[in-house]
């Protein structure tokens, strides 16, 4: 194989011609000349439209490439310009990259793959980018992505709900497909507008077939769907039902935290003088992770937690039976949940602990869509996955100025559409 076809695959230039490869003139980096094929060349970058030469635009361009071994690699070219009949004067199209970028488009790739499987840190020193890049990287891999594919093709039972991704009370209004699990939209915004859009993209026909409608008790979003899909049957989210309790329970134990600690014995100055719980305080401090996690995962040190409190605390005790209950409702569904919901509420009404008595109307004054979720088998499992993911992302994405990019994030992650790596169609 001539040298030249080495090189140009080993650098993801496979479409073009390699014409020379070099260290640049500190020695640090590589630098590959080529040349679009006759076959490529004077296409519009945008529509890739054959047009018209304009001019030879500013000269040579660099592409940042996947580094060879340790060394970063560039690949040169000239960027010439074409007049574009529906564009106008745009650059030209070349076939190892997308339009208007600086990088390669496997290294776009990697990059999109790299941040919706690893860190942060990992992705950032890995590539030698900084994090702003790789928003915008992974922005056109999704635009990618979202021109071959419908995300909205055969919705059937959707989940709206809002995410806050930021302080300042900024959210994001997301879409899930409650049949695959799948993220299929999403949007910066918690309002009417901003969901119509959602159903205005679905389109009427689309609309029509939409059967199931889950959300949290928001009225702009019920509305919302009552004016776009007026037959759906509207249910309740479990995640947020059961996230109502996890709330409840959280208020109990901080009573109960703030009630120890003001008790002799409950709190000392620690050495820089500040307030320390100790005691029993700072064991219900520590009780946290023990009384939100489900059963099932708790290790056995959360576990002895939880015997503690059922001893020492049995009023704290109760509003953690109480959250495990109704979360069980949803666990198991169908007509059995609904008779496990009925038992939970005429417990919750007379358990005397306000916030759960408080519950306990809320969720009555919601039974009817709260029936329908168990009635159709709305896993909640699945919303709690896909809520927790997407929660974890908002955190990955602090620093990227632009909402796009959290969403572009989201959707390559949990879309169910990867990116995938570059030259992996043979293995
Ligand atoms: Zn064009």
């Amino acid at each position: 194989m001539p040298a030249a076809r080495v090189w140009g695959r080993l650098l993801g230039v496979n479409a073009a011609v390699v014409e020379s490869v070099e260290f640049d003139e500190d020695g640090q980096v590589l630098v590959a000349a080529v040349r679009v094929r006759r076959r490529d060349r004077d296409r519009c970058g945008v529509c890739s439209r054959r047009c018209p030469r304009y001019d030879p635009g500013r000269g040579r361009r660099r592409w940042r490439a996947l580094d060879l071994g340790t060394v970063q690699a560039f690949v040169e070219a000239d960027a010439s310009r074409v007049r574009c009949r529906e564009h106008g004067v745009v650059v030209s199209a070349v076939p190892w990259a997308r339009h208007g970028t600086g990088h390669t488009r496997a290294f776009d790739d990697t990059v999109a793959w790299l941040a919706t499987a690893t860190s942060r840190s990992t992705v950032r020193q890995l590539m030698r980018i900084a994090w702003p890049t790789v928003g915008s990287i992974i922005t056109r891999v999704r635009a990618d992505i979202d021109a071959r594919v419908d995300r909205l093709a055969g919705l059937r039972r959707i989940g709206i709900d809002e995410i806050s991704y930021k302080k300042n009370h900024r959210y994001l209004t997301v879409v899930v497909d409650h049949d695959t699990g799948r993220l299929v939209w999403a949007a910066a915004g918690n309002d009417k507008p901003t969901l119509a859009a959602f159903f205005e993209l679905l389109g009427a026909d689309r609309c029509a077939r939409i059967t199931h409608v889950s959300a949290d008790a928001a009225a702009w979003i019920a509305r919302t769907v009552e004016q776009y899909c007026p037959d759906a049957i509207r249910c309740a989210d479990p995640f947020h039902v059961v996230k109502w309790a996890t709330d409840a329970l959280d208020q109990v134990r901080r009573q109960t935290w703030n009630t120890a600690r003001r008790q002799p014995g409950g709190s000392h100055k620690d050495r820089r003088g500040r307030t320390a719980s100790a005691g029993p305080a700072q064991g219900m401090k520590r009780a946290r992770w023990a009384l939100w996690k489900n059963p099932e995962n708790l290790t056995d040190h959360q576990r002895h937690k939880l015997a503690w409190i059922a001893k020492t605390d049995p009023r704290l005790y109760r509003a953690y039976l109480l959250k495990e209950g109704l979360r069980h409702v949803f666990a198991v569904g169908g007509q059995t949940g609904k008779e496990a919901l009925r038992r939970w509420l005429s417990w919750a009404v007379r358990c005397r602990i306000p916030e759960f008595v408080k519950l306990s109307r809320t969720i009555r004054s919601e039974l009817s869509a709260i029936h329908a979720s168990l009635d159709h088998g709305l896993s909640n499992a699945l919303i709690e996955s896909t809520n927790t993911k997407i929660r974890l992302l908002t955190r990955l994405a602090f620093g990227f100025k632009h909402p796009n990019a959290l969403i572009s994030l989201a959707l390559l992650a949990l879309g169910g559409y990867r990116p995938e790596l570059p030259d992996r169609t043979h293995t």
